[in-house]
């Protein structure tokens, strides 16, 4: 009895939606330690800032040191030759310590999805300012679900899912972009709805700030490392 109802309902299954659900997942190794899995792309080589331009014009000019990138204030912003719909991506900031400066002006930068929509980045350790421009905020959007900074100095980690916005070829949007993010493996973020601007409707460059545009902006020195991502 119950084996001719399975079969009734592999009968009643639309032949796609088998195939689908029989199709073994593709493997994908994991990295050990902290290593990207293996269909990563690695978007830092660890020893120069190939693949990076600025938006001061050519090649970025982000120093390297220690398999870090540095932006340093002032160096103009640093994003991608490839461009992104929606993806997976992983990177980890360490942000100074700046007891001299307080809210938006200790520690901030940014990593900007399709080129439009900023995942804040900012000193969050007792570092009091508006909620919209906490770390881990979608930056004017979204405040973060909880304040899950570690202290200036330590490294931290953020694993991003973002879904690009769906458009039509008029550019009118038919499902809009979402981000679900993780501030060192606390979930801050959960798919979120973005505002989409037009330039979201097409594949965009990962972007990290320099808020150097920020009026009184201070010498600020902000490190990335192991950054990567895998085209969802
Ligand atoms: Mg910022």
């Amino acid at each position: 009895m119950v084996l001719s109802r399975l079969t009734m309902a592999a009968v009643l299954l639309p032949a796609a939606a088998l195939c689908q659900e029989d199709a073994a997942p593709r493997v994908v190794t994991p990295g050990q330690g902290d290593a990207p899995p293996s269909d990563a792309v690695v978007l830092f080589n660890g020893k120069d800032m190939s693949g990076w331009l600025s938006t001061a014009g050519g090649p970025s000019r982000w120093k390297v040191e220690n398999g870090e990138m540095l932006c340093v204030t002032y160096t103009g912003s640093a994003y991608t030759e490839r461009k992104f719909g929606s993806a997976q991506i992983h990177l980890e900031f360490k942000v100074p310590d700046m007891p001299q400066h307080k809210g938006q002006l200790k520690g901030n930068s940014g990593v900007y999805l399709g080129g439009a929509t900023e995942i804040q980045i900012l000193d969050g350790y007792n570092n009091p300012t508006y909620a919209l421009g906490v770390v881990g905020a979608i930056y004017n959007q979204h405040p973060p679900l909880v304040n899950a900074s570690r202290k200036p100095g330590e490294w931290q980690t953020c694993d991003i899912v973002y879904h690009a916005p769906v458009c039509d070829s008029q550019g009118a949007v038919r499902e809009e972009g979402t981000v679900t993010l993780f501030l060192n493996g606390v979930l801050v973020q959960d798919h979120a709805g973005l505002k989409t601007r037009e330039e979201m409707c097409q594949p965009g460059p990962l972007l990290l700030q320099d808020h150097s545009g920020f009026k009184g902006a201070p010498v600020t020195e902000i490190r990335f490392r192991n950054l990567w991502s895998r085209p969802l």
